[in-house]
C-alpha cells in the first residue's frame, strides 16, 4: 500500500519534496500557514491609482548551478515559468510573471492545506498525526518538516532532539523588504548594491515579464534589518525609502505605494547536510538551512530527502536509502 505522508510547509524545499514523493506514487498532503504556497518566492501585488504594482518581496532571482535542477529550470523555461534575468548575472533566472509563478506550478499537481498552521506533531501507534488550529490530520506514515531552522527546530524538539539541535545550531539573519511603486521611472540602474542600508534594491518592473507601474523593491542589509526588528512597518518603509533616495542620487517622485514587510528568518545558515532523514521514526527535515540559503539549495533539499524517503519506503530492504544523517 501506498504510504500517506505529510509535509510541513509548502515552500519550495516542500514542494520539491513532494513531487518526488508524488512521482514515486505516494499520497502526500501539504500542510502551509499562507494563504498560497512559495514561502520566501513570493509575489506581493499593490493596488495603485494607476495600476496594479508587483513585488518579488522575498527571493530576488535564482541560480542553475547544479545539473539537476538546471535540467528542471530548462524544462520550466520552455513551459514559460521561469526567464532569464541578465542584468542580475548570467546565471540568474526569475519567475513569470513573478516569483510565485514556479511555486504555483508545482502546487499544481498537488494536495495542500492553505492556512493550515501546525502547532505540533505527535508519533502515536498508528502513525503520525498533526495538530492544527481548531482541528488534526493524521494518521499518517511519514512526516516531513519543511520549515525555516527555528520554525523547524520547535516542531522537531519533541520528536528528534538531534534534529531540533541541529537546527538551533543554523539561525537566520533577518531582511526588512521596502516596496515602492512610483508614476514614472527613476533614474539609473535597475539594480544597485551595498548602498548604507541596503543590501540589494531592484527595479521589479524591469524584469522580464513584469507589467504594471514602476517598482522597486530594497532589501535592507542584516544589520540595520535586526538593529530595526521591531520597529514599525511604517517607519521601516519611509527609512528604506529615503534610503533608496540616497543611493539613487536623485529627488523621488512621491511614490504611488509604500509599504515594508519583515522576513523574520530570511536568509539561512548551512548545516550542510542537505537533509535529514530519521527512518525509524519516519521523520524528515528539508529546506534551505540544511543546504545553503539559496532557492536551487532548498529544492535540492526537499528532492533529495523526497526520494530518500521513497527508497526507504517502497524498498523490500527497509535499510535502503536510510538517513543522511
Ligand atoms: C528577502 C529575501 C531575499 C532572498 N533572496 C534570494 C535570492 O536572490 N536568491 C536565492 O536563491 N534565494 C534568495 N532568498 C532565499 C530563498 O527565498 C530561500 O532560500 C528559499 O525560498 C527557502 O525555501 P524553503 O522551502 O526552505 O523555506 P520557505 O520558503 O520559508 O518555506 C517554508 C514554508 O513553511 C510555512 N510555514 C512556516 N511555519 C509553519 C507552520 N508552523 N505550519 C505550517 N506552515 C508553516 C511558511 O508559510 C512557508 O510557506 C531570499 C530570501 C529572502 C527572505
Amino acid at each position: 500500500m501506498s504510504p500517506k505522508i505529510a509535509i510541513i510547509g509548502a515552500g519550495i524545499a516542500g514542494l520539491a519534496c513532494a513531487e518526488a514523493l508524488s512521482a514515486s506514487g505516494a499520497h502526500v498532503r501539504l500542510f502551509d500557514k499562507g494563504r498560497g504556497p512559495g514561502g520566501r518566492l513570493s509575489t506581493r501585488r499593490v493596488s495603485t491609482e494607476i495600476g496594479e504594482a508587483s513585488f518579488d518581496h522575498g527571493a530576488q532571482y535564482f541560480t542553475a548551478r547544479d545539473a539537476l535542477f538546471a535540467r528542471h529550470v530548462e524544462d520550466w523555461s520552455r513551459a514559460g515559468i521561469v526567464a532569464r534575468w541578465p542584468e542580475a548575472g548570467a546565471d540568474a533566472w526569475v519567475g513569470v510573471p513573478g516569483m510565485n509563478a514556479l511555486p504555483r506550478h508545482l502546487a499544481q499537481q498537488l494536495d495542500i492545506a492553505q492556512g493550515a498552521f501546525v502547532r505540533g506533531m505527535a508519533r502515536k501507534a498508528d502513525g503520525w498525526h498533526l495538530l492544527l488550529e481548531g482541528s488534526t490530520a493524521g494518521p499518517f506514515d511519514h512526516v516531513v518538516v519543511a520549515l525555516p531552522a527555528e520554525q523547524a527546530a520547535s516542531l522537531l524538539g519533541l520528536s528528534d532532539l538531534a534534529m531540533a539541535r541541529a537546527a538551533v545550531r543554523c539561525p537566520s539573519e533577518p531582511c526588512w523588504a521596502g516596496m515602492f511603486a512610483f508614476p514614472e521611472p527613476l533614474a539609473g540602474p535597475p539594480i544597485l548594491r551595498d548602498r548604507g542600508p541596503i543590501a540589494w534594491a531592484a527595479r521589479n518592473s524591469a524584469k522580464p515579464g513584469r507589467q504594471g507601474p514602476e517598482a522597486w523593491i530594497v532589501h535592507a542589509s542584516p544589520a540595520w534589518s535586526r538593529a530595526h526588528l521591531e520597529n514599525p512597518a511604517d517607519a521601516v518603509a519611509a527609512a528604506l525609502l529615503e534610503a533608496l533616495a540616497q543611493a539613487v542620487g536623485t529627488a523621488l517622485p512621491p511614490p504611488l505605494s509604500c509599504v515594508a514587510h519583515r522576513w523574520r528568518y530570511a536568509r539561512s545558515g548551512d548545516a550542510g547536510t542537505g537533509f535529514l532523514w530519521n527512518e525509524q521514526l519516519g521523520l524528515g527535515a528539508c529546506g534551505d538551512w540544511l543546504g545553503g540559503p539559496r532557492v536551487e539549495q532548498a529544492w535540492l533539499s526537499g528532492h533529495q530527502l523526497g526520494g530518500a524517503i521513497a527508497a526507504a519506503a517502497f524498498s523490500t530492504d527497509s535499510r535502503v536509502g536510510a538517513a543522511a544523517r
